[in-house]
């Protein structure tokens, strides 16, 4: 007699980058988290999160920024399947594959992408139907950007950047990405922040109602003039040579630029594809920045492109 089991197929998930369009940092809680207010917009630059049973726990990394992400129990994305695993069915091992291709340590939330998108894997795998909300609750423990990775579009973020709420927002915007070969540790920007800061009164961080109006208005003119980041001046002062890219990016005719999160990645908000393109060129021709990228956005969070066969 055979048996009608198969083994699931392996599950692939694409899953973005994001930029925060407005990061206002309260002062630091007593755990030493800081209290944020935040606007997040996933942007069209993707890593690919494979997951397929496996007699052991394990990760691989391939892609242009493989050499820097950790291939062992620290990684994101097998800490975020084993605990699902865990968690949810007391699950048999799975192998992770990464294809990176978001910029590690730059801001743009790369570790937490991969920790979403394997959360979103292997609920397919192991044919789990979570709800996002459920998913959600898991993301949390794993980093306070994790949830919204799962989510996507655009969206608030208070708490630690982990309690979301919708935003209305129309339109797509499109943007120009000028990448570093060094990273910045997010806590060291932080502590950063907090040293520039002293002891001068910091207000607790709340949504501006003008970033709430320019995205409403789908206008990148109206977005590019209300783009804030509290931490961008303690990126320029641990990395000085960003303040350069971004007056050239600007000088070269960007609507708007940030630091993305904690840095160092600057993006430059554009007008259309065709702005994006002349200012990747010129940037590139400027020889500031090692390496450009364009994406849009806002684009949908994790999802799945190739479904387990037994779902
Ligand atoms: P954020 O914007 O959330 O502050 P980031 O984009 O600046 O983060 P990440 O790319 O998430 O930074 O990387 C931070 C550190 O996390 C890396 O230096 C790396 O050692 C570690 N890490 C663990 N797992 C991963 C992973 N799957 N991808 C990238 N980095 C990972």
């Amino acid at each position: 007699m055979t048996s009608a089991w198969t083994e699931p197929a392996p599950v692939t998930v694409r899953v973005p980058a994001k930029v925060n369009l407005e990061l206002l940092v309260g002062p630091p809680r007593e755990d030493g988290y800081h209290p944020l207010s935040t606007v997040y917009q996933a942007v069209g630059i993707y890593d690919e999160i494979t997951v397929r049973p496996a007699d052991t726990w394990s990760v691989t990394v391939t892609g242009p920024f493989a050499d820097l992400v950790p291939a062992d129990d620290t990684n994101l994305a097998l800490r975020a399947a084993r605990l699902l695993g865990g968690d949810a069915v007391d699950a048999a091992p799975v192998a992770v594959s990464i294809y990176k291709r978001i910029p590690v340590a730059g801001g743009m939330a790369g570790g937490s992408a991969d920790a979403a998108g394997a959360l979103v894997a292997c609920d397919a795998l192991w044919n789990l139907g979570l709800h996002k909300e459920e998913l959600e609750e898991i993301a949390v423990e794993l980093g306070s950007d994790v949830p919204f990775l799962i989510t996507g579009g655009t969206a608030m973020g208070s708490g630690r950047g982990e309690l979301l709420a919708p935003v209305l927002a129309h339109g797509t915007f499109h943007w120009v990405f000028a990448l570093s070969d060094t990273g910045l540790s997010t806590p060291a920007v932080y502590a950063e922040c907090d040293r520039l800061r002293g002891d001068a009164p910091v207000a607790m961080p709340a949504p501006k109602p003008e970033m709430m109006a320019a995205l409403r208005s789908g206008d990148a003119h109206a977005l590019a003039a209300v783009l804030e980041n509290d931490l961008q001046e303690a990126a320029f002062s641990l990395r000085p040579d960003l303040g350069g890219v971004l007056a050239e990016g600007l000088g070269l005719g960007a609507l708007g630029g940030i630091v993305s999160g904690s840095g160092p990645t600057i993006a430059f908000l554009v007008e259309d594809k065709e702005a994006g393109i002349d200012l990747a060129v010129s940037l590139t021709a400027s020889g500031l920045c090692p390496d450009v990228r364009r994406a849009s956005g806002p684009v949908h969070g994790a999802h799945v492109l190739h479904g387990s066969r037994s779902s």
